[in-house]
């Protein structure tokens, strides 16, 4: 899965851009993941550019 560090993210978008199965939820004040969609594809985590988010592997 994937973590989110509280209080980093600046909100640019880039990880819904790549999200292949949209589950990144992201507005103005938050971003939170769908984990029950979240297929672990890590893409999100590779592109963001400031490291907010990080691939958690809990298998
Ligand atoms: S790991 Fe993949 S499926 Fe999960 S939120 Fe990130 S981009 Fe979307
Ligand atoms: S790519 Fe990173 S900084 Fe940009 S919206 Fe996603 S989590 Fe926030």
């Amino acid at each position: 899965m994937i973590a989110i560090l509280p209080n980093k993210c600046d909100f640019c978008g880039a990880c819904v851009a790549v999200c292949p199965v949209d589950c990144i939820d992201l507005n103005e004040a938050d971003i939170s993941i769908r984990d029950d969609i979240c297929i672990d594809c890590d893409l999100c985590a590779f592109i963001c550019p400031i490291e907010v988010l990080e691939s958690v592997n809990e298998k």
